[in-house]
């Protein structure tokens, strides 16, 4: 069967954007306020949820509401499946909006509303595409389900209630992310390692040491507290004017009497590439190192002497690579000290798709143990990877470049997608490449034109995976 997917899009253009703008104008925010049975994620996200069931009732496809944390349409019929995996639930709104971040208005070709690309506007294409299917009478051996989660931009609890209840799609992709195709996402690991020891005892004591919000994040601000007499803190300054010159950092001192306070000012970045950032931690704690005074916390050595410039765990002895999706990678994303207690160093660990997770986790414990710490796995997902050859692959590769005329090339990351929830699933759309990304941001946007060859490179993608 030959259809010009693009053409039977174009022409149903204007119910497209229509039905894009009445879902984004749903505020689908998580609001524990108003969560009750059926609703557990509250008022908007429950509504969102019901307004693309009835949609999918409206177009004759068996649909199913999972006690409100998720749903699915469903076309097609046969035994194994095509899961399209979404999520309808969109970060909070923020300030700044030139329009309401929910009246959806259309400027320059440009459709704004939060939710727009992240993932509203992408999971409204999905659902076009099989509508389309249907509409077209296409035959297909399998079933095709839009699964919609409603926990994606908090704690997943959406996808873990749905997969207790519902089966695994043998294949899938969630447009959640980035054009072509992303078929690798390294494992990733939160670790907290904790010292034993408590106290830092000689003539200049610290206090405190304070650094990083979040683990994924690399901590743009550092700040410790330090006590001692007053010759030797107007020595620890001038050291720190001349390391902060010599750095080109900027940072700041407060010098009362007996007590120093110093801060670094480094740069943020994710904590998938820790490289990118200017990690305040780590600088703070060099400089600290840098003074030679007696009987520091040995964190400031591991931090400030063995992990400063180690991006990829070298000094933990994780340090491992693969081809398909580069080195592991260690981003110190907090560290909190207060003397009299003990220090802990947060970590976020992203590692290669074939490397194997227990035996980091080994090698850490080793680690830790050699510097008088101990160590505390947070959380873990294990890596996501479809190998390039794999008939999910190929079936999408072809699509993107019939429907783009742009090679698809596969894409590896450091970060997690919503793809990774399925046991083989690759993340496909919506952004395409060089796009600016404004998820998350105010004045969030899909381009109109996007919107349209996404579900058209959707709708084939359902036909080629499913006939
Ligand atoms: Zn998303």
């Amino acid at each position: 069967m030959k259809i010009n997917w693009l053409n039977e899009v174009e022409k149903r253009k204007d119910q497209l954007i229509n039905e894009t703008q009445e879902f984004l104008r749903i505020n689908s925010v998580l609001d524990e306020s108003t969560a009750s049975a059926g609703q557990p994620f509250g008022k908007g996200i429950a509504n969102a949820l019901q307004h693309m069931l009835t949609e999918g009732e409206d177009r004759g496809f068996s649909v199913k509401n999972l006690d409100g944390y998720a749903g699915y349409v469903e076309h097609g019929s046969g035994k194994e499946s095509v899961g399209i995996l979404c999520h309808l639930d969109v970060v909070p709104a923020g300030t700044g909006w030139t329009s309401p971040p929910f009246a959806a208005e259309i400027r320059e070709e440009k459709l704004f509303a939060r939710g727009a690309i992240d993932n509203k506007g992408p999971t409204m294409a999905a659902f076009f595409a099989l509508a389309l299917v249907k509409e077209l009478n296409v035959e297909l051996s399998k079933r095709v389900r839009i699964i919609f989660g409603t926990d994606e931009e908090s704690n997943w609890r959406c996808v873990e209630h749905y997969f207790e209840h519902e089966e695994m799609p043998t294949i899938g992709f969630a447009p959640d992310a980035d054009f072509p195709i992303i078929h690798a996402e390294k494992g990733i690991m939160d670790v907290e390692l904790k010292f034993s020891e408590k106290d830092s005892d000689g003539e200049v004591k610290l206090e405190t040491f304070k650094s990083g919000e979040r683990l994924n994040m690399v901590p743009e601000s550092a700040e410790v507290k330090l006590k001692g007499n007053e010759e030797h803190l107007a020595s620890i300054i001038a050291s720190f004017s001349a390391f902060l010159e010599e750095k080109t950092f900027e940072g700041s001192f407060d010098h009362t009497k007996e007590t120093l306070v110093l801060s670094i000012l480094g740069k943020s970045a994710h904590g998938s590439t820790p490289e990118r950032g200017i990690n305040a931690s780590l600088y703070l704690a060099e400089f600290l190192h840098s003074l030679q005074l007696t009987k520091l916390p040995a964190f400031i050595s591991l931090l400030g002497e063995k992990c400063q410039g180690d991006f990829y765990g070298q000094t933990l002895g994780i340090n491992v690579e693969d081809e398909v999706s580069g080195p592991l990678t260690v981003n110190v994303g907090k560290v909190s000290y207060k003397r009299g207690s003990s220090a802990g160093v947060g970590l976020n660990i992203r590692y290669p798709v074939t490397a194997d997770g227990d035996k980091i986790i080994h090698a850490l414990k080793q680690a830790a143990s050699d510097n008088q710490a101990e160590i505390k796995v947070i959380d873990h997902m294990t890596p996501s990877y479809v190998e390039g050859d794999h008939p999910l692959i190929k079936t999408l590769q072809g699509v993107y470049e019939r429907q783009t005329g742009e090679k698809a090339g596969l894409l590896a990351i450091g970060g997690g997608t919503y793809a990774r929830s399925l046991d083989v699933g690759v993340a496909f759309g919506p952004m395409f490449p060089g796009r600016e990304d404004v998820a998350h941001q105010k004045d969030e946007y899909i381009l109109i034109d996007d919107l349209i060859k996404a579900a058209a490179i959707y709708a084939e993608a359902i036909y080629e995976l499913a006939k």
